[in-house]
Order: structure tokens, then C-alpha cells, then sequence
């Protein structure tokens, strides 16, 4: 997959693009990732990529002319009939393992980091196909959403992750959230590791996960359960689950 991310601050990318599962996946040839400087594309000698906003008010707006001169460079350089071009944005689809699936299928994502007050509406009208928020806040700028969104891509996709089986057990990959977890040594200052996990009994042992999956999903993000399709001995865990609180 390559990654192309439209910045005004290019130097945030340094250090979490390189860390980790994103530097791995780099460095395996899995994932690409390009970062443009937006200031490079701008026309004035000042290289300006932001203006007052018509109508007034405050703030500054990010300019349309440079990011469609970006984009096109993009566009001349790599020609993936699949490219995908996401505006962080608060306004937006609110991000999901489910839509990080989504991209994880594509050969080429740009990335657009707004700043100020925002980007140019024609922007949104003309280049976007998505825009993504990564929750209800504001943040200054567009750069952490998208680490975020090619964090959350990059390792699903394929011959990153050591052991593929993580990715769909954990939170989120079956609609619910993930069972507790626990390492060496059995007891910690007075805390035991649950006899089950101890067992060697793999039935069992995936009979605990699955319920404590469900507790944990029923006491913290209940509505999570109405979109997951249960089976039977789910539904049974659960009546024990609601008679149990
Ligand atoms: N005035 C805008 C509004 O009310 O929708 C907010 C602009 S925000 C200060 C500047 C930039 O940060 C946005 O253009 C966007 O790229 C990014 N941003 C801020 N919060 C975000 C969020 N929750 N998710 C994704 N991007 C966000």
C-alpha cells in the first residue's frame, strides 16, 4: 500500500512513521509512505497556504490552489485506479476498525491534514472521497488523526503482524471488546491469573475469553451488543451476565 500525507508540518511525521509496526511494515516494502510539504505548492514567494476567510470571522482557512497542486503531482506520479483521498476532519465519518478494514483493501491513500480554521470548501466538493474524525473533539491540526489512521491500517495489512490471529481477536474485530490479558508471573502482589488460563484446556479456556469479551462489552460499551451477531451460548453468557449484576 503506499501512503501519501498533505502536511504543513512535515517534520511530526519523523518519529511515529518510523517507530514500530508502521517502521516495520516500511521497512518489509509492505507500506510506503510519502509526506508532502503543501508549502511546496504554494505560488507566492512566501509560500502562503492560508488566507482570511471570506465573509470574515476569525481565523485563517487553508488554501485550495496548493493542495490541488499537490494532489495533482500525486496523481501524475502513481497511478493506483483505487487511490482513496481522506481529508482529516472533525466533521467527519467518526473512525472504526470496520473502516480501517475498508482502507486496509486499497492500494493508495492520501492524506489531507487540515490546520487553522479548516480547508477551502472546494477542496472537501472536489478532491475528497472521505473525510475522517477520530472522535468528537478538536484537535489543532490533521496530523495526529491521520498517524492515527495509517497506524490503525498499516497493521492489517498483510505480513505485518507477526501472528495474524491477534488482529481477530482483539477489540472491535468481532463487534466486541477484547477479553483481559495476562502474563508472567501467576501471582503479583497478591493477584492471581485466573486458574482457567493456567488449564492447558483449550475449550475452556475459549469459553472463558468469550465471556469475559461479553462482560466486558455489556458493563462498558453495551450498545456494541446490538450490532454483533450472537450465538446461542452467547445469549446464554449474557442472561447469566444481566442476572449476575
Ligand atoms: N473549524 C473546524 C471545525 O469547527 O470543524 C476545526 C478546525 S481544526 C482546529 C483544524 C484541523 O485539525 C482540521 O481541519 C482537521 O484536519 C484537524 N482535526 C481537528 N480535530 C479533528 C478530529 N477530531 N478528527 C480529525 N481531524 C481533526
Amino acid at each position: 500500500m503506499r501512503v501519501d500525507i498533505l502536511t504543513i508540518f512535515p517534520r511530526m511525521f519523523e518519529g511515529p512513521l518510523q517507530e514500530s509496526m508502521m517502521g516495520r511494515a516500511q521497512e518489509k516494502g509492505i507500506l510506503e509512505v510519502g509526506i508532502t510539504d503543501i508549502r511546496d505548492f504554494a505560488f507566492d514567494k512566501h509560500r502562503c497556504v492560508d488566507d482570511y476567510p471570506f465573509g470574515g470571522g476569525p481565523g485563517m482557512v487553508m488554501k485550495a490552489e496548493p493542495i490541488f497542486a499537490a494532489l495533482e503531482y500525486i496523481r501524475h506520479c502513481f497511478h493506483f485506479p483505487d487511490m482513496r483521498t481522506i481529508l482529516l476532519c472533525p466533521q467527519g465519518e467518526v473512525f472504526t476498525q470496520a473502516k480501517a478494514r475498508e482502507l486496509a483493501q486499497l492500494s493508495h491513500l492520501v492524506l489531507i491534514c487540515g490546520h487553522y480554521e479548516g480547508i477551502d470548501e472546494r477542496v472537501r466538493q472536489k478532491l475528497v472521497t472521505d473525510e475522517i474524525s477520530i472522535g468528537d473533539y478538536i484537535l489543532t491540526g490533521g496530523e495526529l488523526p491521520a498517524m492515527v489512521v495509517v497506524d490503525a491500517v498499516a497493521r492489517l495489512l498483510p505480513g505485518v503482524l507477526g501472528d495474524v490471529t491477534s488482529v481477530n481477536d482483539e477489540s472491535f474485530s468481532d463487534g466486541l471488546l477484547e477479553y483481559p490479558q495476562y502474563t508472567r508471573p501467576r501471582e503479583y502482589r497478591g493477584s492471581v491469573v485466573p486458574e482457567v488460563l493456567l488449564s492447558g484446556n483449550h475449550e475452556e479456556i475459549r469459553r472463558w475469553r468469550r465471556r469475559e469479551s461479553l462482560k466486558r462489552t455489556l458493563l462498558r460499551r453495551p450498545e456494541l451488543l446490538e450490532r454483533v451477531r450472537l450465538s446461542a451460548e452467547d445469549i446464554r453468557f449474557l442472561e447469566e451476565l444481566r442476572e449476575e449484576k
